[in-house]
């Protein structure tokens, strides 16, 4: 068998690694357009706050005996031939396959407004993106975005001491996918910190002299800046799906089965790039999670050596520091579901996380949600400490269909120095049981 991979990054890693291994005779190829055996996006927050060096993360290349081909772009897969075409060093050349992974991720999107090419304005999407910010890095930065990254980038570089805008064109931060409660303590930490959060305010020009940037001109005026990180979103990098014949999703990522194959019966897709469903609403997604990608990687490259494994759907957990706090999420958002019309209940708790007579102890607070009768569908937390332990537990609560009028009676390890008794989640769950009557 001779499989090829197209992308080493979550999605793709993962696969040829599974393949290597449930296959060990195969011959496992792999395209990779950028010039790193592995980019670590994950990690480059914390290397723009100067807590990591970039050359930590360049170094970590998988082991194993995969055929990685760098600096190889694939641009159009012949579906009846089985040969997937691309571009190396302004050549072309070909690969045959038995079966092929389609992992090739998001590609960041910019404004088309005026001043995007000064000095100055650049963005935290790959190792190249940030070694060119970090060249550039100034005392007065203008974060463009209230996404995850954008928030993420912010706190950083507030703990070094700049001078930090984060501007939002929303009136929340991660519109969509928070709710309130959590956006507006992320609001809160970040503004502690230092850093000014203007929400409702659009970026709409950019403007410097002697092509270095010095102000970004927004809908509520002018903001003086060196430096501008723009981090506004991504869209599924399916380009090369489309041009090869694939069926594209109303996501704009490549549409896959409950298998991961998508409209051609020798191509699976997985991560950023492959529209799957969700799994508390079954509506069409494309996540933009390494959290996704690394299991649909799994499943993909298990599948295609022989295996039926249903993808059950997209539960998209995530976790992201904020300063000394974190919040995180899992499943469905009060703002989802009033965008889909769904019926829901939602209740929050505002806590501490350890015992009264804790040194240290902090807020912490709990936004559940869950369907009439009290099925978990979905969770935001934040806190400074037990925040990803928690939505673990979330996570597999709602593969599991718990409902709250259950979680209230669960078991959780205690130790005073870790946490309170009562576990927020406890209370959490008892509470909306009894204001909502599930008893
Ligand atoms: C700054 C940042 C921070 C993040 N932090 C987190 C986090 O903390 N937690 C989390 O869960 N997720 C995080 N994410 C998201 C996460 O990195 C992605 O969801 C995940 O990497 C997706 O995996 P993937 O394999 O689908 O795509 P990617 O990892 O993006 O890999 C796609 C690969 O395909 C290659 N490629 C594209 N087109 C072609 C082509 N035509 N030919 C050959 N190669 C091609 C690309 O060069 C790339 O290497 C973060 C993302 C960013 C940018």
């Amino acid at each position: 068998m001779q499989y090829v991979v197209v992308g080493h990054g979550t999605a793709g890693q993962t696969a040829a690694a599974v393949l290597k291994k449930v296959d060990p005779d195969s011959d496992v190829y792999v395209l990779e357009k950028g010039k790193y055996v592995s980019n670590h996006p994950c990690s480059l927050p914390a290397v723009v706050g100067g807590r990591l060096s970039l050359e930590a993360l360049e170094k970590t290349a998988p082991k194993g005996r995969i055929n990685i081909i760098l600096e190889a772009e694939a641009y159009k897969i012949d579906t009846e031939k089985k040969e997937v075409y691309f571009n190396k060093e302004g050549s072309s050349d070909s690969l045959y396959y038995d079966k092929l992974i389609l992992t090739t991720g998001l590609r960041p999107v910019f404004p088309r407004i005026e001043g995007m090419g000064l000095d100055g304005v650049g963005t935290v999407w790959d190792i190249d993106t940030v070694k060119r910010l970090l060249n550039m890095l100034g005392n007065k930065v203008a974060v463009v975005g209230g996404s995850a990254t954008g928030i993420e980038v912010a706190a950083e570089l507030a703990k070094t001491g700049r001078e930090v805008i984060l501007i939002e064109a929303l009136e929340q931060l991660m519109p969509g996918k928070l709710d309130p409660p959590i956006s507006s303590m992320i609001a809160r930490t970040l503004t502690k910190m230092g850093v000014k959060v203007m929400l409702k305010t659009r970026m709409e020009k950019l403007e410097g002299s002697g092509g270095k940037l010095s102000y970004v001109v927004t809908n509520s005026g002018k903001i003086e800046a060196d430096t501008a990180i723009v981090v506004i979103g991504a869209k599924p990098n399916s380009d090369l799906a489309l041009r090869s014949g694939l069926v594209i999703g109303e996501t704009g990522a490549v549409k896959v089965d409950e298998y991961l194959y998508t409209s051609d019966p020798n191509i699976l897709a997985a991560g950023d790039v492959a529209e799957v469903r969700d799994f508390v609403t079954g509506h069409p997604t494309a996540t933009g999670l390494a959290s996704t990608a690394v299991v649909q990687g799994r499943i993909a490259a298990e599948n295609v050596s022989g295996t039926n494994i249903k993808y059950k759907g997209a539960l998209s957990p995530y976790i992201v520091p904020v300063g000394d706090y974190w919040f995180g999420g899992v499943g469905l958002s009060a703002s989802k579901a009033d965008k889909l019309g769904m019926d829901y209940l939602a209740f929050r708790f505002a806590g501490s996380d350890l015992p009264r007579y804790m040194p240290g102890r902090d807020t912490f607070i709990t936004w559940l949600i869950t369907d009439r009768r009290g099925k978990i569908l979905g969770a935001q937390l934040f806190g400074r400490r037990g925040v990803r332990e928690r939505i673990l537990f979330l996570t597999a609560a709602i593969y599991a269909g718990f409902r709250v009028q259950d979680v209230r009676l669960m078991e959780f390890a205690y130790q005073p120095e870790l946490c309170d008794l009562l576990d927020p989640i406890t209370i959490t769950a008892e509470g909306m049981s009894r204001k909502y009557r599930l008893l």
